[in-house]
C-alpha cells in the first residue's frame, strides 16, 4: 500500500461503519427475497413520484436544447443561478427568511456539504489549536464521524432519557451539560434525527441558536428529511433560519439520492466558501437534480408534492412499523421505542439487554435480517462505558410492508432469546 498522509490515513482506509455498508451491500447482493433489509437510508420508491421524475425528464427532452443545456455545460460552482433563486425565494415565500441567491450554495450531496462545511470549520486553526464540531446530543448522524481530514472532530454530549409509558422514549438535550468551550467551532444537529427518528422542539432549537450566537460560532442543521422538503416529519416542529444557522437540505430523500444534490443555505461569506470549496474540489455540481426539480419550486409544487405524498406515506409507514413491533415484542421486556417524530428509522432501546446489540446484529444478519447496530452512532462522547450505546439498533421502515413486518417478527423473536441468556 502506498504511504499515506494524514489525510490518506484517515479516508483511504476505510471504516467502521464502510466495513458495515459493504456487509450490508454482500449481503443484500447474495441473499436475494430472503433478505429482511433494515439496515439503509435509503428512501422508498413512492410510485407517484417516480412518475413525475419520469415526466420532468422526457420534459427535459423534449424542450428544443435544453437537455443539450444541461448535460453539455459546467454550471458555476456555486450551482445554477436560476436554481439557487428558486430556492431562496420558496424559502422567502414560506418562512419568511430574508434570503436571495447569494445565501444559497448547492453542492454534490448534503454529505459532501458536511464534509466541505465540517473541514471549513474545525480541526486544526491557523494558530495551531484544535477546534471541534460540538454534537448537543447523541445518538447522531453516522455519516459525520469519519469526515475529519485532521485530528479528532466532535465533542458530543449525552441526551437526557424522557420515558413514556412503558414501551416508549424520547431524548432531549441536557442543556446543564452543554457547555461551549473556546474550543468550540461550531454546534451540530440533525432534525430530524437519523438514527432516532427524534424531531429537536423548536424551544431546543431556539436555546441552541442562542447558545451559538452568543458564543459566534455557526449552529449547522441538517434538514435532510425535515421541512419544507421532502417533509418527513411528524410532529409540528417550524424550519427557523438567520444569518448565524447553516442550513443544508438534500433532494436525497425526496427520492433523487441519485443525482447527488445538496444545498446550503448560510450567510453570504459562507455560501460563498462552499462555492470555493466546490470548485477547488469538483470544479461544478452535478445538475441534472437541479433542472429536473426547478420548475416544481418555482410553481410550489414540490411544498404539495411533500405535504400531500410523501410525509403522509412515511408517516403511514412509520405507524405501521411501531404498530407490528408492538404486536412482535414479548410485551414484558424492557425494550422501548423511540418516539418516530421524522425521518425512515425506527430506533430500539433494549435496556439490561445480556448481549450487545453488535452481537445481536451478528444474530440477526444470520436469519438474514439486517440492522445497523446501535454503537456506531455515539461517537464523540468521553464516557465510552455508557450502557445505552451498545443497547440501540436503528430498523429502517421504507422497504415494502412485509419485509418491515416479517423482520419485525423476527427481531422479537432474537430480542427475546437474548433476554432469555440464549
Ligand atoms: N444527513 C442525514 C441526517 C442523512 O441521513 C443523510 C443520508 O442518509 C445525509 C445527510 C446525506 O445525504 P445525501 O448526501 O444523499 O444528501
Amino acid at each position: 500500500a502506498p504511504t499515506f498522509s494524514e489525510f490518506g490515513s484517515r479516508l483511504c482506509q476505510g471504516s467502521g461503519i464502510g466495513e458495515l455498508m459493504d456487509d450490508l451491500g454482500n449481503a443484500l447482493a447474495s441473499g436475494g427475497d430472503q433478505i429482511c433489509m433494515l439496515g439503509g437510508g435509503q428512501p422508498a420508491h413512492i410510485d407517484a413520484i417516480d412518475a413525475i421524475w419520469q415526466q420532468r425528464v422526457q420534459s427535459l427532452c423534449d424542450e428544443p436544447g435544453v437537455l443539450a443545456r444541461v448535460l453539455g455545460n459546467y454550471e458555476p460552482p456555486a450551482g445554477g443561478t436560476r436554481f439557487r433563486t428558486a430556492i431562496a425565494d420558496l424559502m422567502r415565500r414560506e418562512f419568511g427568511w430574508e434570503i436571495g441567491p447569494e445565501n444559497v450554495a448547492v453542492t454534490s450531496g448534503g454529505q459532501t456539504a458536511f464534509f466541505l462545511l465540517f473541514n471549513a470549520l474545525a480541526g486544526r486553526m491557523p494558530d495551531g489549536t484544535q477546534r471541534k464540531v460540538l454534537l448537543p446530543l447523541v445518538p447522531e448522524y453516522i455519516g459525520y464521524a469519519d469526515q475529519s481530514v485532521g485530528g479528532d472532530m466532535f465533542r458530543a454530549v449525552k441526551p437526557k432519557i424522557e420515558m413514556i409509558g412503558s414501551h416508549e422514549f424520547k431524548y432531549r438535550v441536557d442543556f446543564d451539560n452543554l457547555v461551549v468551550t473556546p474550543d468550540i467551532a461550531a454546534i451540530c444537529v440533525s432534525r430530524p434525527t437519523n438514527p432516532s427518528g427524534n424531531v429537536l422542539t423548536d424551544e431546543e432549537i431556539h436555546r441552541l441558536a442562542e447558545l451559538a450566537q452568543r458564543h459566534d460560532i455557526p449552529l449547522i442543521i441538517d434538514n435532510a428529511y425535515g421541512a419544507p422538503f421532502p417533509g418527513a416529519i411528524y410532529t409540528p416542529a417550524h424550519p427557523v433560519w438567520n444569518e448565524n444557522i447553516i442550513l443544508t437540505l438534500s433532494l436525497s430523500k425526496l427520492g433523487l439520492p441519485g443525482t447527488r444534490t445538496g444545498i446550503v443555505i448560510a450567510k453570504e461569506s459562507i455560501a460563498r466558501a462552499v462555492s470555493s470549496m466546490t470548485s477547488i474540489v469538483g470544479l461544478a455540481n452535478n445538475n441534472v437534480g437541479q433542472a429536473i426539480i426547478r420548475p416544481l419550486v418555482e410553481n410550489g409544487e414540490i411544498l404539495r408534492l411533500s405535504r400531500e405524498v410523501i410525509r403522509p406515506f412515511y408517516e403511514d409507514r412509520s405507524r405501521k412499523a411501531i404498530r407490528w413491533a408492538h404486536e412482535s415484542f414479548d410485551d414484558a421486556l424492557p425494550y422501548r421505542l423511540h418516539r418516530s417524530e421524522g425521518a425512515f428509522f425506527l430506533w430500539l432501546w433494549m435496556e439490561d439487554l445480556p448481549i450487545t446489540s453488535r452481537e445481536l446484529y451478528q444474530r440477526l444478519k444470520a436469519r438474514d435480517v439486517l440492522v445497523v447496530p446501535g454503537n456506531y452512532f455515539f461517537y464523540g462522547l468521553d464516557d465510552i462505558d455508557w450502557p445505552h450505546r451498545d443497547q440501540c439498533l436503528r430498523l429502517t421502515y421504507t422497504m415494502p410492508d412485509e419485509i418491515v413486518q416479517r423482520g419485525l417478527a423476527i427481531i422479537g423473536e432474537e430480542m427475546s432469546h437474548a433476554y432469555r441468556g440464549e
